[in-house]
């Protein structure tokens, strides 16, 4: 297929063609670094990412490719290497996070990690959560400094720990005391490359690709029902559990206003063009008046996913009152996981909450701004780098339909669409029927050997588009 695609496009003048790469060469150093990487324990807790950051340390001694450690604990440390451009245009960021989460060993069928290369897979934790990126990061940077491109901008290339619920000795560390080294000059960095992204294959051939280009925003929220102590013999109409059980059955229930944004609107009407005819039909028709109800409907019984992506979500998941079965307590709470579109009016939405529970006796405590991920507009999907992922996704998998998303979920990309990075996520493609099996943070985690070798082609042909002379 590549050597396909190299004729077909051998008379544009792509940045893939400009720059002839050793492939089996580099996929081979890659497998090495990756396996490598993966062998190196780096749960979360404790991270212990240190080690991590000593292994790829000495890639980039030999390779002459400048870099700083930054750490707030001396066991999780950052590593961040820059490779200078002509500074014509802002710089571009490549972030992997080098930490994984744990395991329990006993429902893995092999050792999580030993790397094992078995059926043409890569099996163990953080194969796909983060070692893949991490490795095609650090494999970025040797391959750009080896071969000596002439870079328009700086390439700036993130090694981060605690993305797994630690932020604050990774992204908010760094973003917060050392923006200069991970930003740059002249406004900071304008992209960034990150998680959350990935393709779906079948029988080899890539048929869509997700870029994330936004994501939802946590927004824990707890409930706590006030009321008056006593026996459990005598009913009194304030019990606070009574009252919290209502009030989470209520917001349970409630269904918040449907809305679409740039990214969303774009994923449907793309994603449409390559499913069925009946699936086709339900996402052309998302935002039509007189169908959306029915619709909403069905994605909230068989497309979990796409329903979650039309709201500000409201799921209750924790519930503690009581300690005695005898006795009235006089608090009851409940948490609440809220998952805000981004643009969301939280004080609004919160008022609208508190109109659904209709109950003075229960008091909705919200988040500590400080410690909670900071929202930002989705990143564009007219940018040049959006643009460069559609014409290298076109070059690489004919045919493959490039899907903006809006994650469900939070990343570390938060932080740096916050500090106006446009910020994209990717990833290797998987095959369909692989789709729910060894996945991100299941058990036997695994990465099929060959998508990671079409990642890192992928990568390169990104940010060589953007980041090379022109
Ligand atoms: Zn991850």
């Amino acid at each position: 297929m590549r050597s396909l695609c190299l004729l077909v496009f051998a008379a544009s003048a792509f940045a893939a063609d400009r720059f002839p790469v050793d492939w089996p060469k580099l996929d081979r150093e890659l497998l090495e670094n990756y396996s490598n990487l993966i062998r190196i324990d780096t749960s979360n807790p404790p991270g212990n990412e240190t080690k991590a950051v000593n292994y790829i340390k000495p890639i980039f001694d030999r390779e002459g490719i400048p870099y700083q450690v930054f750490s707030l604990d001396a066991n999780r440390a950052n590593i961040v290497a820059r490779l200078k451009g002509a500074g014509s245009k802002r710089p571009v960021i490549v972030m992997g996070h080098t930490d994984v989460v744990g395991v329990q060993r006993d429902r893995w069928t092999v050792d999580p990690f030993s790397a094992l290369r078995k059926d043409g897979y890569i099996w163990g934790r953080g194969t796909q959560d983060d070692k893949d990126n991490l490795t095609t990061g650090v494999m970025l940077m040797v391959t750009l400094k080896r071969m000596n491109i002439p870079l328009d901008r700086d390439v700036i290339f993130i090694a981060e720990a605690g993305e797994e619920g630690t932020s604050s000795v990774g992204i908010e560390f760094l973003v917060k005391q050392h923006w200069d080294a991970i930003g740059g000059d002249k406004g900071g960095a304008e992209f960034a490359l990150a998680e959350g992204g990935g393709g779906e294959a079948r029988n080899g051939k890539v048929r869509f690709l997700n870029i994330s280009t936004t994501e939802k925003v946590p927004r824990s929220t707890r409930l706590i029902a006030h009321g008056t102590a006593g026996h459990g013999s005598v009913p009194r109409l304030d019990n606070p559990v009574t009252h919290l059980a209502q009030a989470v059955g209520k917001l349970g229930n409630w269904e918040p206003p449907m809305r679409l944004n740039d990214t969303t609107r774009t994923y449907f009407e793309r994603l449409a063009t390559i499913s069925t005819p009946a699936e086709a039909d339900r996402y052309n028709h998302i935002a039509d008046p007189q169908r959306s109800a029915a619709i909403q409907k069905y994605f909230a019984e068989r497309e979990l996913t796409h329903y979650s992506m039309l709201r500000t979500s409201v799921v209750p998941t924790i519930i503690k009152a009581g300690f005695r079965s005898n006795v009235i307590p006089s608090e009851a709470e409940a948490t609440i996981d809220v998952r805000a579109l981004p643009g969301e009016d939280m004080p609004k939405f919160y008022a609208e909450m508190r109109r659904v529970i209709a109950d003075p006796e229960v008091e909705i405590v919200t988040g500590n701004a400080e410690t909670q991920r900071p929202a930002s507009p989705p990143s564009r999907l007219d940018s040049e780098m959006f643009r460069a992922i559609e014409s290298v996704t076109s070059q690489l998998y004919p045919g493959a339909v490039t899907l903006p998303s809006m994650l469900t979920g939070a990343t570390d990309m938060a932080q740096l669409r916050a500090k106006g990075v446009e910020a994209y996520g990717i990833g290797p493609a998987i095959e369909e029927k692989d789709r729910n099996i060894g996945g991100a943070h299941s058990d036997d985690e695994r990465e099929e050997e060959s998508k990671l070798y079409g990642f890192m082609h992928f990568l390169w042909d990104v940010v060589t588009d953007v980041a090379a002379k022109k």
